[in-house]
């Protein structure tokens, strides 16, 4: 260990006691106890949310919305439970405000293929950053192809920041729409979303904020922020898979089409045509994810019984302490320095190839993604084919960074 660094000691989020609710991380990968950096991938789940979801399946489960008898109800009103929650989570005005969603991907979706194909013509622009997951790029490729769209990238700077002068510059009155990551999920950089935001709305551009990453590190103000969409995924929060919620603001729901038809989102169907439910159900065609659902109001309740601010200060204890270790390494370049960012640290190691350091490090039990990190704009912005990301949560401790330093270490005497 680097004698210059020293461990913070007063955390204020008791780790150890965090640590007992998650059963996965008493497991052994090739022999070591698992220290697992792939969060900002998927966050482990605690007792509390595994607990929920089994517990639908063992005394509650019925289909929702559908049944008169009494477990149906029952179902229906702890599914209808989870979207009041979210709503209190983002502050949105109402439960109608949000919509039940396999997970991010599919919120920015159903913005493109609803809202978008309704409200966008030819020769409309949406601007995107480079910082964008793919999830947020490839559904307005899709849709421009289809309408004549034009989809612009604003570049970052070299620290990974969001250009701002190069935005300003992009925003046109041609510019309908702006959909832009809160939170990088291969650099970790936070945006200046509120300044985003206020700018695009200046232009008359509607903005989509994509909160996958950023949800879970800090409380978002939906009404605040003054967004038109907010995307996030059950999964990276510690919920469930195949959950995630649509936040969009009632007067752009109201006149936004179907995109999926099926049950659930009907008035009246005949042979010869169909009509809507109101939003949000009009959104929501067929059975949905009645477990998971239910139970990620028990990850939200978790985080919300920690604190979010107490888990960014954790958070961010873990992240400027590894920053440090891993810039006294020889040979490791860190992307994404700009100091708005939160808990991900991507790097590369000299000429050892970044799929070699995730097997190595594996072999020492340390879990982390290596690759392009479905954000192919970033990579190609820094002329490099992948980093390393370790990415670090609310269960995660020093000694963890510590390991991955020393994996780190193996790594570098290997190709010495
Ligand atoms: N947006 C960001 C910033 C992400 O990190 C991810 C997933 O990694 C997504 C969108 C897509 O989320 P999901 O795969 O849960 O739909």
């Amino acid at each position: 260990m680097n004698a210059a660094v020293t461990a913070p000691t007063n955390v204020a989020l008791d780790v150890h006691a965090v640590r007992e609710d998650f059963p996965i991380l008493k497991r052994e990968v090739y022999g070591k106890l698992l220290v697992y950096l792939d969060s900002a991938a998927s966050a482990q789940k605690p007792r509390q949310v595994i607990d929920a979801e089994s517990a639908v399946y063992e005394e509650e489960y019925a289909n929702v919305h559908r049944g008169v008898h009494h477990l149906s109800q029952v179902a229906t009103d702890r599914f209808e439970a989870t979207r009041t929650r979210i709503q209190s989570f983002l502050n949105a005005p109402s439960a109608d405000n949000i919509i039940f969603v396999r997970g991010g991907t599919e919120g920015v979706n159903l913005v493109a293929q609803s809202w978008g194909r309704a409200a966008l013509n030819a020769g409309d622009e949406i601007l995107i950053s480079t910082l964008e997951h793919h999830a947020n790029i490839v559904p307005w490729h899709l849709l421009a192809a289809e309408k004549g769209l034009v989809v612009k990238g604003i570049p970052i700077d070299d620290d990974g920041q969001i250009d701002m002068e190069a935005f300003r510059n992009l925003l046109t009155d041609r510019t309908k729409l702006v959909a832009i990551t809160q939170m990088s999920n291969a650099l970790g950089i936070i945006t200046p979303i509120e300044e985003i935001t206020r700018l695009a709305h200046g232009a008359g551009a509607r903005i989509m904020l994509d909160g996958c990453q950023a949800v879970s590190h800090s409380a978002v103000d939906v009404q605040a922020l003054d967004c038109d969409f907010y995307v996030f995924s059950g999964h990276k929060i510690y919920g469930p898979t195949g959950i995630g919620a649509l936040y969009g603001k009632s007067e752009l729901l109201a006149d936004m089409p179907p995109w999926q038809g099926g049950g659930e989102m009907i008035a009246r169907v005949s042979l010869e045509g169909s009509t809507f439910k109101k939003p949000p159900h009009r959104f929501e065609a067929g059975t949905p994810a009645i477990a998971q659902t239910i139970a990620l109001k028990a990850a939200l309740d978790y985080v919300t019984d920690l604190g979010l601010d107490r888990i960014a200060e954790h958070e961010a204890m873990l992240l400027n302490y590894a920053t440090e270790r891993l810039s006294a390494l020889p040979g490791i370049t860190i992307y994404g320095t700009n100091p708005a960012k939160a808990s991900i640290l991507s790097f590369t190691m000299a000429d050892v190839h970044p799929h070699d350091i995730g097997t190595i490090v594996d072999r020492e039990g340390v879990a982390v993604r290596v690759g392009h990190h479905c954000a192919q704009p970033i990579m190609q912005r820094y002329d490099i084919a992948a980093t390393v990301r370790a990415s670090f949560a609310l269960y995660n401790t020093l000694e963890e960074v510590d390991a991955l330093v020393a994996s780190l270490e193996k790594v570098r005497e290997l190709f010495a």
